[in-house]
């Protein structure tokens, strides 16, 4: 889908299932088709295109939001970390005051926007096919069909992934990584661009501490050689520990 991730050619959908109805179709030639593009100078030029158009996207992207006081968190974590899980226990018992709605991003399957429309709120799934990541257009596409109220936060669930997510802006107001303890707590060394681009880091599944080697210090540490202001909230979607901080910190970013 883009050369800055080299994950092959590929095209994504938008799917809403909810009142709006719309499903697309959207899919963009693949960069390496073009035998220019081939050698690795004319790839990182072509990287640094996708992104800057990506920014100017994303960008315009925020003034939409910010005009409607609509706040975006983009959540980010490998495959299995507890996003979708976070999410419909957060739709289900926050008291934000504000209404939730959610852009779901996987490869393929719309079975986590149904978890969310299970759990009460309008949600929007966006299959990436081959990508794996969100890109701004597709959220800005999300964002076109999902109709967010004013006033309202919407979560961009980003595909499962600690690589490439981090490098595109979608125009939301903060990064949010999770990690749980059963992933290890080398993953700030593994993955540094995403804790350094984030705001707030979520250590989600505590409750198997016991039955893990899992050092939070450790992860604190390293995380913050990375983002010193890093936030780093240790929680259990399971059993609900410290999920009203999660809760607190959602309704006032
Ligand atoms: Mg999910
Ligand atoms: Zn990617």
């Amino acid at each position: 889908m883009c050369a800055t991730c080299g994950c092959g050619p590929g095209g994504s959908r938008v799917e809403d299932a909810g009142p709006h109805g719309a499903v697309s179709d959207h899919s963009h030639p693949h960069p390496k088709q073009d035998p220019e593009h081939r050698d690795r100078t004319h790839t990182l030029k072509l990287e640094e295109r996708v992104l800057a158009k990506n920014d100017q996207l994303a960008n315009r992207t925020r003034t939409w939001l910010a005009e409607k006081g609509i706040c975006a968190v983009n959540l980010m974590s490998s495959p299995g970390s507890g996003k979708t899980s976070l999410l419909e226990r957060t739709v289900r018992e926050a008291q934000l005051g504000r209404r939730i709605s959610v852009i779901e991003g996987d490869q393929e399957t719309t079975f986590d926007a149904q978890r969310i429309r299970d759990a009460g709120a309008r949600a929007i799934q966006i299959n990436t096919g081959s990508g794996c990541h969100l890109d701004a257009a597709m959220v800005q596409r999300g964002l076109e069909a999902l109709e967010p109220e004013a006033e309202s936060i919407v979560v961009l669930e980003n595909v499962g992934n600690l690589v490439c997510p981090a490098l595109f802006d979608l125009g939301e107001r903060a990064k949010v990584v999770i990690i749980s303890v059963t992933e290890g707590d080398d993953k700030p060394l593994k993955y540094p661009h995403m804790f350094a681009a984030a705001d707030l880091v979520l250590v989600n599944k505590i409750d198997l501490l016991p039955y893990v080697d899992f050092d939070l210090n450790r992860l604190a540490t390293d995380a913050r050689h990375l983002n010193p202001d890093l936030r780093i909230l240790p929680i259990s979607v399971r059993d609900g520990s410290n999920l009203q901080d999660w809760y607190d910190w959602l309704g006032t970013v």
